[in-house]
Formats: structure tokens, C-alpha cells, sequence
């Protein structure tokens, strides 16, 4: 890490500043039988053991797995005398994640949120529609919690419903937006068929996470919008959103100083700063669910130093890819997120897509349908051809591997209202 000067405030952490915070949260965890056995084959029996932050990478990573062996309350630190609320995540099989967090938690959550919020301008003048859901996910309670200590208006609609929301929208003036960037887009698009005029609406700023999203889907969504989009980042298993936000320098997603970020590599070691691989976050004043090396599976790059906007510190680039959306098609990995680029970086197509993944005898194939826009739909057959070539070429180029291509007709593809479908595996 390179040392900065700079005002107290906006400082260089040290390593012993961080091992400090780091030992706090090893402490929480010890009496914890799970985590207790594993440190103690380790030879690590007390928080004073981790000496360096060689020491702290020597401990056992935390995975959703782990959460789920020890369901649904065994990692909690504790009692649930103390905790005041439950959040859980769904998984596509088996039991949920489930996490736990105090009063202080929820205050600590909400700060957090807020601080974040600012760093994109939100103020306590504004009027925040959360489109997020609400409920067992973290999405819409955790931007609820953090708008209110930000001192904004809150419109706790939660998902769906999209006309009403255009409405209130307009009616409430609302001026920020949070939802799924899909949500966002298909916000957009039924905007544009609801007869309110992008006049009416007092919208300036969007807060969108929860699903990878590329920088083409951005500049889709702020031209259609006509605002300014926030990437925000965070899983339950480490609070929820607001673990890091965009600030309005646009340099990547400030990490809260209330968590230690590490990345590493597929086999689990750690990667030096600067270099692309997993995320693992360690939360350093969580009380109920503290989260030890936690991996999330999200793809990044860290940053150390001062942004643009004079802060220091941490910074991830956007998530480019989820671990576990990644498709293995004759034997290449393939991330939805890498075909968004293909389709955005070409005209004449809406950013709504689907992969079909099958099989004929023992040969994956892979098929990706795209949406025309309205302007090309009505374009001559040879013209669509053309485009359709240059999108195969593109995307075959980015991911290594032959593909279809199937053009489909505006507005045929499912819209989402919370997290998009971009995948179907007929393999299984
Ligand atoms: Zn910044």
C-alpha cells in the first residue's frame, strides 16, 4: 500500500489498525464451536494468535455451505436474547442462508447506507421510491433503514406493480430511484408506453445492485432515464447493500471502512491488490452474524488509495461476474455478463437477452436470443442478417466458443421485476 498524506479524517489506515479491528471480530467468533475447531487445528486458540495479516489469511474462509451446515441460528455470536432481526437468503436448493443482526446491527446497517448514499449525492432532500423487495431479503430493508437516517423521504413500494410506480413517481416527485438495474430498465421501457412524459418525473438519481450489470447496461439505463446511476454493492451473508457504493467520481465502489476486503484465487489463496478474482469480505464491528473470510463468489478487482473525490481508501471495481453464474459450455467458462457487453457494444439491439443452453448427442451448444429494437425490427431481412453475423462474430470472439444467434422480436423476452433470468440449462 502506498502511504498518502492526507487529513486525519480521510487517513491511511495501518496494518495494525486493521489486524486491531480484524482480532475484534476473530474474538466474537471463537466461542463459536464451529469456528473454534477450525482455528484450533490451526494452532489459533486466542484473537492474540493472528499477529500479522499473514497470520489472519492462514484462517478458514466462511462459505454459504458453512452457513448451511450450521442452520439456521449455529454461527450466530450472540444469544438470540440480543437479536432483534433475521434476514435469509434463498437459495436455488436446499435450506436458506440465514443471518442475524442486534440493535447495533441495524443502527451500524443504517449508517453505513447513509454514509454510502451521500457519497452519490442522495441528500436528506430527496424523495427515495425503494422498488427493491422487501422481506426476507436485505434489499429493500437495508436502503429503507439507511434512507431514513439519511433524513429522506421514503416510498417503501417494493417491487412490481410498474404502473403504480411510474405513477407515484410522478405524483410523489420522487427523485431517486433503487431497484435491480433490469428493474430499472423495464421502468424505462414502460414509461415510454405510459403516456407520463420524462418531464413530469423529477428522477436524478438511481441506486442499482443486486445483479452484475455491465457499463453498457449503465449508459442504457441513465440515457432512457435520463439520470445518474449508482452501482451499490452487498450480500447478506456480510449485512446486506451498502457493504460499497459508487461515489460520483465513477471510479469503482468505495468499500465501508467497517469491512476488510481480500481477493482471492480459485483454489482460495490470496491475490496481491490490482489483480481480478473472488471476493472475501470480514465485517469488523458486526455483533450477531460477524462475517470471518467470507466468500462471496462475486468476480472484482480491489484498489487501495484516494479516489478522485479525495476520499481514502478501499475500492472494488463493479462486479463484473457472480461465481455461480457461470455456465461451462464445452469445457469454456461462459458469464452472461460477457454476451451484455457483445450486444451493448453493437446498435440495433434492446439490452433484454436470454443463453439456452442444451445439448445435441454429447456436444453443449449455446444458443443466445436478443432483441431486436423497434427501428431494426422493420429493417430490410438482408440488413438483419448483416447485424446478426457481426453479433455472433462479436460474442464468439469474447467467449471462445461457436453460437447461435437467435433474433426475437421487441419486447418477447420475459421482463423482471426484481432479478433477471438471463440463463436456461436444458443439460440437466
Ligand atoms: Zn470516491
Amino acid at each position: 500500500m502506498d502511504k498518502v498524506d492526507h487529513e486525519d479524517t480521510k487517513a491511511e489506515r495501518t496494518e495494525e489498525y486493521w489486524l486491531k479491528s480484524l482480532r475484534k471480530t476473530v474474538e466474537r467468533v471463537l466461542p463459536i464451536p464451529h469456528y473454534r475447531e477450525r482455528f484450533g487445528a490451526i494452532g489459533i486458540t486466542q484473537a492474540e494468535d493472528v499477529q500479522t495479516l499473514e497470520d489472519f489469511q492462514r484462517l478458514p474462509l466462511t462459505t454459504k455451505e458453512d452457513l448451511r451446515k450450521n442452520y439456521p441460528f449455529g454461527l450466530f455470536a450472540e444469544p438470540m436474547d440480543n437479536i432483534v432481526r433475521l434476514h435469509a437468503s434463498s437459495g436455488t436448493t436446499g435450506k436458506p442462508t440465514v443471518v442475524g443482526y442486534t440493535r447495533q446491527d441495524i443502527l451500524l446497517w443504517a449508517k453505513i447506507v447513509a454514509r454510502g448514499l451521500e457519497r452519490a449525492g442522495v441528500t436528506k432532500k430527496d424523495i427515495v421510491q425503494i422498488a427493491y423487495g422487501y422481506g426476507l431479503f436485505t434489499g429493500g430493508m437495508g436502503l429503507h433503514y439507511g434512507c431514513e437516517e439519511l433524513g429522506a423521504v421514503v416510498v417503501p413500494i417494493s417491487g412490481g406493480n410498474t404502473a403504480r410506480q411510474l405513477m407515484l413517481m410522478r405524483d410523489f416527485g420522487t427523485t431517486v430511484l433503487a431497484c435491480t438495474p433490469s428493474y430499472a430498465l423495464f421502468l424505462a421501457e414502460s414509461l415510454e408506453e405510459s403516456g407520463i412524459a420524462r418531464e413530469e418525473l423529477k428522477l436524478k438519481i438511481g441506486i442499482f445492485g443486486a445483479e452484475p450489470w455491465t457499463e453498457g447496461m449503465r449508459e442504457q439505463i441513465e440515457a432512457r432515464l435520463g439520470i445518474k446511476a449508482f452501482d451499490i454493492y452487498g450480500l447478506s451473508e456480510t449485512m446486506g447493500p451498502g457493504v460499497a457504493l459508487e461515489c460520483q467520481a465513477h471510479q469503482g465502489l468505495h468499500i465501508d471502512e467497517h469491512f476488510y476486503p481480500e481477493i482471492l484465487d480459485p483454489e482460495g489463496n490470496p491475490l496481491p491488490v490490482g489483480e481480478r478474482g473472488e471476493l472475501v469480505i470480514t465485517s469488523l464491528d458486526k455483533e450477531g452474524f460477524p462475517a470471518l473470510r467470507y466468500r462471496t463468489k462475486d468476480l472484482t478487482t480491489l484498489h487501495y488509495g484516494m479516489c478522485p473525490c479525495g476520499e481514502v481508501g478501499w475500492t472494488m471495481e463493479r462486479v463484473s461476474a457472480r461465481v455461480d453464474d457461470m455456465l461451462i459450455i464445452r469445457g469454456v467458462n461462459v458469464f452472461p455478463s460477457q454476451v451484455e457487453e457483445a450486444i451493448l457494444s453493437l446498435g440495433g439491439f434492446e439490452p433484454h437477452y436470454l443463453l439456452v443452453v442444451y445439448r445435441v448427442g454429447n456436444l453443449d451448444q449455446l444458443e443466445v436470443q436478443v432483441e431486436v429494437n423497434e427501428t431494426s425490427f422493420f429493417d430490410e431481412v438482408r440488413e438483419l442478417e448483416g447485424r446478426q453475423e457481426r453479433l455472433k462474430q462479436r460474442i464468439e470472439e469474447i467467449l471462445g466458443i461457436s453460437i447461435r444467434i437467435r433474433l426475437v422480436e421487441p419486447k418477447s423476452i420475459p421482463r423482471s421485476e426484481g432479478k433477471a433470468v438471463r440463463v436456461i440449462d436444458k443439460r440437466q
